[in-house]
């Protein structure tokens, strides 16, 4: 138990160092056991040798992610896919130096959006995996919640042969049902239920607004992130005031240069293609190219 003890400071050592915000250690029992993913998507299923899944997370800067939907959010959420796939790749090739087999699935499941309206099922959840590995729960928006957070971090999977002592679940959900998510979710895609905290979530009419905000190079959505009042990055920039959000659509109806909003759609007006600026059409796009 000491050497694997031993092997789990060397492992948080390591991610922190390269980086991550959240590392968090999960059995690959944990699937069975909460027998809420089908077989096929358990870690065993998909590499027999897993013993241990070891979650990485890097955080989304608040100020960024309030400018959704912009082509600046777009570039953080590339900057933090890359970010995360470089931490698992490096990862897995740690554990082989330290004797180790080991596997990962990159951040997200899946190599297109259009695929996903296919065939609605990524290959592995890292918001499951994050939630067995102890670094949240999950919220009426369907995303992880995390103390440190909120929603505005994403995720990646590192399996290994080796045991390493798990770490435990949180047990009290951190999602207060204040339904800033489903208010403001554009395509109406999130429902609140009595029953859990996990929302009903519309899949499809989620997915169609990522492939509408694709044709602007401003995906993805990720309002529900943006508005969600959990984690302490808040304390971080100061911004607890949930209104602002609550406010946004019908402002700017009003008065779309409204000061309340102007950083936002500063960024949005002339970093990004949008329902107002639309792209030209191909035999006119000859931006920078005369
Ligand atoms: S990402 Fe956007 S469209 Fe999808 S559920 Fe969240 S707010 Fe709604
Ligand atoms: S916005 Fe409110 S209801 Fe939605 S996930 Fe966050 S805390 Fe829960």
């Amino acid at each position: 138990m000491k050497k694997n003890n031993e092997l789990k400071e060397k492992i948080r050592h390591f991610c922190k160092k390269a980086g991550a915000d959240l590392i968090g250690f999960a059995p690959a029992e944990r699937w069975d056991e909460a027998n809420e993913m089908p077989p096929e998507f358990r870690p065993q299923a998909i590499w027999k040798q897993a013993c241990t899944v070891i979650v990485l997370g890097v955080a989304m800067p608040l100020p960024i992610v309030e400018t959704t939907p912009s082509f600046l959010h777009k570039e953080m959420y590339t900057a933090a896919n890359q970010t995360l796939d470089g931490l698992a790749f490096n990862l897995v090739r740690y554990l082989n130096r330290l004797g180790h087999p080991a596997f990962f699935l990159t951040r997200d499941g899946f190599c297109s959006l259009q695929v996903l309206r296919e065939r609605p099922q990524v290959i592995f959840s890292h918001v499951m995996a994050a939630k067995y590995a102890g670094l949240g729960t999950i919220g009426v928006n369907n995303c992880l919640l995390t103390p440190e957070f909120g929603p505005r971090v994403r995720f990646v999977s590192v399996f290994t042969s080796a045991y390493i002592p798990p770490d435990s679940m949180i047990e009290k959900d951190l999602c207060i049902k204040c339904g800033a998510c489903e208010k403001c979710c554009p395509v109406n895609a999130i429902t609140q239920r009595e029953d859990r905290a996990r929302g009903d979530y519309n899949y499809t009419a989620c997915l169609d607004k990522h492939i509408e905000l694709g044709r602007y190079k401003n995906y993805p959505c990720g309002i529900c992130t943006k508005v969600c009042p959990i984690g302490k990055d808040r304390d971080l920039y100061q911004q607890k005031d949930i209104n602002i959000y609550l406010r946004e659509k019908e402002a700017l109806a009003a008065d779309p240069d409204d000061p309340a909003y102007r950083a936002w759609t500063h960024v949005r007006k002339y970093g990004s293609w949008n329902a107002q600026y639309p792209p030209a059409r191909k035999k006119e796009d000859n931006y920078g190219h005369k």
